[in-house]
């Protein structure tokens, strides 16, 4: 079976309810069209209070609702957290984790995110999840130890044990320089090509029974997208600003297929 080719549009913190509902609204039968193309998914991520109405509005189709974040925690005295059955008990069956936003300013480790890796297996989620370097990493050559850190309680997590007992063996690796997100800079192919390659190799040896799809992420418009998806290994998007304005999403996915 051919492989999905998947676009996940991160709202951020950038729509309200209001905003999020009236664009998803407004665009359904645009939105149920273009995630009914085969061998696509398409996956909306707008915050915590809009998700159970997102879900409802596309219930029984193919377009998927993902969180911005998950507690690593099952339940408990955890105030303001968000555990992983409410966001399945909501209609979510995606996660965004460890995204730089979410390392940075809420200090998320890399410790933590490889729990919440199992808390949304365990009911079914597919945990989306973000690595990548700073633009200093890059520059002292420091891409590939840096992903080695950050995939290794990652990779401890998702063991053949821990994965039969988990309906679930999916996973979607974000590889999302900092540098490149929300700044426009599109990195260069041959680079690109670099660490993709590396990826498929890490990933293949350390979590051969996970069934890892590689996503790329960082300033993705219309423009960019054609030759982004061309490169070997970039099996979907993680697209932030872009995906706010219907149009430019459109034209990614019209675009690229
Ligand atoms: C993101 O935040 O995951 C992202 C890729 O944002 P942008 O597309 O705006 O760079």
């Amino acid at each position: 079976m051919k492989q999905p080719f998947f676009y996940i549009a991160n709202w951020k913190m950038n729509s309200s309810f209001e905003q999020s509902l009236t664009f998803c609204m407004h665009n359904q039968p645009a939105l149920l069209q273009l995630s009914a193309y085969p061998d696509t998914t398409l996956v909306i991520a707008p915050s915590f209070p809009t998700l159970y109405a997102i879900a409802q509005l596309f219930e029984n189709s193919a377009l998927h609702v993902s969180a911005q974040n998950c507690s690593e925690y099952t339940h408990g005295a955890y105030t303001g957290q968000v555990d992983s059955t409410s966001l399945a008990q909501v209609g979510c069956t995606y996660c965004i984790i460890g995204h730089s936003e979410t390392r940075a300013y809420c200090g998320e480790t890399d410790a933590q995110i490889a729990k919440k890796v199992n808390c949304l297996l365990e009911q079914n989620i597919t945990p989306i999840i973000c690595i990548g370097e700073t633009k200093a990493d890059y520059e002292q050559g420091k891409t590939f130890a840096l992903l080695e850190q950050q995939l290794l309680p990652i990779r401890k997590v998702l063991t053949s044990e821990a994965l039969t007992a988990h309906t679930n063996n999916r996973c979607l690796i974000a590889y999302e320089p900092i540098w490149a997100i929300g700044t426009g800079i599109t990195l260069l192919t041959d680079y690109l090509t670099k660490v993709f390659s590396w990826l498929q190799v890490y990933c293949a040896k350390h979590m051969p029974n996970t069934n890892i799809t590689l996503l790329y992420g960082g300033s993705i418009d219309e423009n960019n997208a054609g030759t982004l998806k061309a490169i070997d290994g970039i099996n979907g998007f993680l697209i932030g600003g872009a995906s706010l304005d219907f149009q430019k999403l459109q034209k990614i996915i019209v675009c690229t297929y």
